[in-house]
């Protein structure tokens, strides 16, 4: 049975009260659930409470984005230090939302994944294609092209760990289901990407690739039981209690 991971992209859907009320419910149905890794990524402005819901329990605090530098005159920007001390284990970074409405080239996000090397979380690069990418033959390209600007010249010490979250760009929030074996090919070529960047044993214990893209409570099975996905980024269907657990069950069984 594989420990997957599964994490929750809130995104900026709930005001304050809701992210509470979710994060207590994802809390109580969670404690049956030991085994899949669960970690919710609320809004900055929730963190510190979410933090609290949460503590006591298996469950791991992420963030939706960090700065690339730990302090200096960068206004709005939030510090990975600073998230480091809200006990944030994960960060998700170059999500497709950022970069295609927000302006975050690929220089930013390596310079964000190599920020966080420096602390304890671990970055969840997000890559994928757009849907004219896919239709002009481009999507390994792309990836190839996402994947190297991220991450070269980086390395990972013993205790680094990385994420990278395939997300078809087209898929994220269309409701849409897309055919597993698609899934396992393009993630049997994201492994092979890593593997000329990074050496075979670090791939292999360090980095996990996780899917993400309209995931629910239908199709997650025939996803995680695809060998190369060791887990879940879920967007819509995180926002959704009942949905959430149902797919950490789902995910626990496998
Ligand atoms: C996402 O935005 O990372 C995502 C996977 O969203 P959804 O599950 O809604 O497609």
């Amino acid at each position: 049975m594989k420990n997957s991971l599964i994490i929750a992209n809130w995104k900026m859907k709930l005001n304050s009260s809701e992210s509470l009320d979710l994060a207590k419910k994802i809390k109580k149905a969670s404690i049956k659930y030991t085994g899949a890794e669960v970690v919710l990524c609320p809004s900055f402005t929730e963190l510190a409470q979410v933090r609290e819901i949460i503590k006591n329990s298996d469950i791991k605090l992420g963030a939706q984005d960090c700065f690339w530098e730990e302090k200096g005159s960068f206004t709005g920007e939030v510090s990975p230090k600073v998230l480091q001390d809200y006990n944030v284990k994960y960060v998700l970074v170059g999500h497709s939302e950022r970069r295609q409405n927000l302006g975050e080239t690929e220089k930013m996000i390596h310079n964000k994944v190599r920020f966080l090397f420096t602390t304890e979380m671990t970055p969840v690069l997000c890559i994928g294609e757009t849907f004219e990418q896919r239709q002009d033959g481009l999507k390994d390209v792309v990836l190839t092209r996402q994947l190297h600007s991220a991450l070269n010249g980086l390395w990972l010490n013993k205790s680094d760990r990385l994420v990278i979250a395939y997300e078809p760009v087209w898929v994220i929030g269309s409701g849409q289901d897309i055919d597993p074996d698609e899934i396992e090919h393009t993630h049997q070529i994201i492994r092979q990407l890593l593997y000329d960047l990074f050496e075979d044993k670090v791939v292999d214990e360090q980095i996990k690739i996780i899917y993400g893209g309209s995931v629910d409570p239908e199709n997650v099975a025939k996803y995680i039981s695809q060998p190369t996905v060791h887990g879940v980024l879920v967007g819509g269907a995180s926002l959704d209690s009942t949905h959430f657990t149902s797919i950490i069950a789902q995910t626990k069984k496998l």
